[in-house]
């Protein structure tokens, strides 16, 4: 099987060098892996509250060793992502900065509101303050971010696509009316979602997206790859197994895979 959502030391809040995460993938059985570390804000002129991204002056370095580790024929397939922040207004020096270096695929995500890094366990307080109104306006404040990724034309892939819900915050009505939007979007943008098991080990308890959601993207046909978004070399691979009994039961019959930005699929 494939994970396309591995982090690795540079971010500064994961532990382990590219080469934990491609020994831990080879003893799992993974057949693909690909690299997706957190892209440097600073490249974007933003200093986020909490550092959590590399430098920008290691991003060639980054680069340059998850493609040595391509080319080592005893380690599962190395693929070369990268997981954007989405910025508002800071299309146009992403575009510039990606298009410098090979990449297999790019995942954009949202993590932050404004300042707040709403996916940090530090910045998780803020939430508890929120009434049941302010709870919805965030799912759409952050869905609307999420559609402009969408149509940004920056990735390939959307990351763990409903992960405003990690701390359990949910709005007492649901989100089916977004996540209608979203979805349809997603199809005519014709781009990818990830299945991220990182969701069950949340105070969410389930992965990103819910089940509604893959089941209203297999409807509209939207692909999908897996990650699990890994921060420590052992969570490599980590509940793929379940992830893919959800696939099928959602009722795909495939996953994406990347190659040079090109999508292509692997038989599940
Ligand atoms: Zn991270
Ligand atoms: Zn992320």
């Amino acid at each position: 099987m494939i994970d396309y959502h591995l982090h690795t030391v540079r971010c500064c809040h994961a532990r382990g060098t590219l080469e934990d995460y491609c020994r831990e993938g080879a003893r799992k059985g993974l057949t693909e892996i690909g690299f997706a570390d957190h892209f440097p804000l600073d490249l974007l002129d933003y200093e986020p509250p909490v550092k959590v991204t590399m430098d920008g002056e290691e991003l060639p370095r980054y680069v340059e060793e998850v493609l040595r580790m391509s080319r080592n024929k005893e380690l599962p397939t190395v693929k070369l992502g990268i997981e954007l922040d989405f910025l508002p207004g800071r299309e146009k020096a992403a575009q510039r900065e990606l298009s410098l270096y090979p990449f297999d695929y790019i995942i954009g995500s949202v993590h932050f509101l404004e300042d707040w890094d709403f996916t940090n366990p530090a910045c998780a307080g803020e939430y508890e303050q929120c009434t049941e109104e302010e709870i919805m306006e965030l799912y759409e404040k952050y869905y609307l971010l999420i559609e402009k990724l969408v149509g940004s034309n920056l990735c390939d892939i959307i990351g763990h696509l409903d992960v405003i819900k990690k701390f359990g915050y949910r709005p007492i009505n649901g989100a089916a009316r977004l996540m209608e939007r979203v979805t349809d979007l997603l199809k005519e943008a014709d781009l990818c979602i990830e299945l991220n098991t990182a969701g069950l080990y949340t105070p969410a308890l389930e992965m990103y997206p819910a089940n509604d959601i893959l089941e209203s993207c297999r409807r509209k046909k939207v692909p999908v790859t897996l990650g699990s978004d890994a921060h420590r070399p052992e969570d490599v691979g980590r509940s793929l197994d379940t992830a893919l009994d959800l696939l099928r039961e959602s009722g795909y019959r495939e996953v994406a895979v990347f190659r040079g930005r090109k999508r292509s699929f692997l038989k599940i």
